[in-house]
């Protein structure tokens, strides 16, 4: 294996073989034509043995042979835990080699700007792997308010929770190493408000709440943060690791709701209700590969030499309110956001269908307990 690329299909290194993974990331390369699964890396020799045959591959590789890596593919897919991104992404893009990294991009924004740097620098893609910017529901959700059928959108909420066993790395590693249910949810709460409202947020006030339980020693258990966005728009969410599973937006308008429920799957269909002058109707956005359709779009974008939207910055612009919700609940007052450099926001013309596939049995990988973020 050499680092010559066919110049049809992009060669990935998966990178980190943990849940995600297991259940979505490598299954996924099957439905992405213009890629190919070459490289394994992991910490874990059984699994490096297992998954290796599993996916038809000669060799997989430690973590201390990540730089023989870089030198034969021509793009990494980042699914370490949040600390480990800006390290494996800095040293693949110094390498010329192209990154997709799970989200969050990272725990800082000097993390983010780091990785941005690189990229710029070695001129590689770097793209922030939100899978629901090519997923129908979402994105039908953000034509649905372009096109005025709710007035003006003026309220947005979101409950986003799952119960988090006490050894997953959510809630072993503190918020300061990118644990933490904001880090881990919040963020799609984040990411829908700005791309819903498309626009930025300018102040965030935020409060947590823990139960005395051991899972929650070096986290919070819950975290609740309102956003506020110009022309006098709200968006609150809830995110929170002790609650049963939920995963619901809804946006209110000046005219109408649209409630999304589940909004932020992968493993299930998204549905949509919107209510309209007393009319409701409900639409499902059946279940399908957006991991395959991610990783399609990021190879095309190499393939093409196109920049990648979602891009650094949009990871970055997410990490930035991440930070300020934290700072806002340790001091107990509202932070300002500095205005956010401009950028291209998700539209409908990224929807990509990939069809959806069956899920895999894992190993060595704690699941949190469900397939959701
Ligand atoms: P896991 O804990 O299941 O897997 C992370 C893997 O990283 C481990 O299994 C391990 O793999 C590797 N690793 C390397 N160094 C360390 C270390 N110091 N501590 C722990 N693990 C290490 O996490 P997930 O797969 O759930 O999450 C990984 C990333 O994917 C996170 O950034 C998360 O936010 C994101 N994610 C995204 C989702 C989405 O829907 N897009 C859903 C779930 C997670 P190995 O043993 O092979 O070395």
């Amino acid at each position: 294996m050499d680092k010559q690329s066919s110049g049809s299909k992009v060669r990935y290194a998966v990178v980190g073989l943990g849940h995600i993974a297991q259940v979505a990331v490598l299954p996924a390369f099957k439905g992405a034509r213009n890629s190919e699964l070459v490289a394994l890396v992991s910490g874990d020799p059984r699994k490096r043995m297992t998954l290796a045959k599993k996916y038809r591959l000669a060799q997989a590789f430690s973590y201390e042979e990540y730089d023989q890596v870089l030198t034969r593919v021509d793009a990494v897919y980042l699914a370490l835990p949040n600390h480990l991104h800006k390290e494996y992404a800095v040293r693949a893009a110094n390498a010329g080699v192209h990154v997709l990294c799970e989200k969050p991009m990272a725990v800082t924004e000097e993390e983010c700007e780091a990785m941005i740097a690189a990229a710029e620098e070695n001129r590689i893609k770097l793209m922030a792997a939100y899978r629901l910017h090519f997923e129908k529901g979402n994105l039908e959700a953000i034509q649905t308010i372009k096109s005025g059928r709710l007035g003006k959108p003026r309220i947005f909420s979101s409950d986003f929770s799952q119960q988090v066993k006490a050894d997953n790395v959510r809630v072993t590693e503190p918020v300061g190493r990118g644990g933490g249910p904001v880090y881990d949810m919040g963020v799609y709460c984040i990411n829908a408000a700005r791309y819903l409202f498309g626009a930025e947020p300018t102040k965030v006030i935020a409060v947590s709440a823990s139960d005395r339980e051991r899972r929650f020693q070096k986290v919070e258990e819950m975290m609740s943060a309102v956003l506020y966005f110009p022309d006098e728009r709200l968006a609150s969410f809830t995110c929170s690791f002790g609650a049963a599973d939920i995963s619901r937006y809804t946006i209110v308008g000046t005219r109408g709701v649209l409630t999304s429920d589940p909004a932020y799957e992968y493993a299930m269909d998204i549905e949509h209700e919107v209510i309209v002058g007393g009319k409701k109707s409900k639409r499902t956005f059946a279940k399908r590969d957006q991991f395959a359709a991610e990783i399609a779009y990021f190879s095309d974008c190499i393939l093409k030499n196109r920049t990648p939207e979602p891009s650094g910055l949009e990871g970055l612009a997410d990490v930035r309110i991440v930070r300020a919700v934290y700072e806002s609940a340790r001091s107990g007052s509202a932070v300002e956001l500095p205005p956010f450099p401009d950028k291209k926001k998700p539209s409908i013309v990224q929807e990509l269908h990939r069809p959806a596939h069956g899920k895999p049995k894992t190993i060595n990988s704690q699941s949190p307990t469900r397939d959701s973020a």
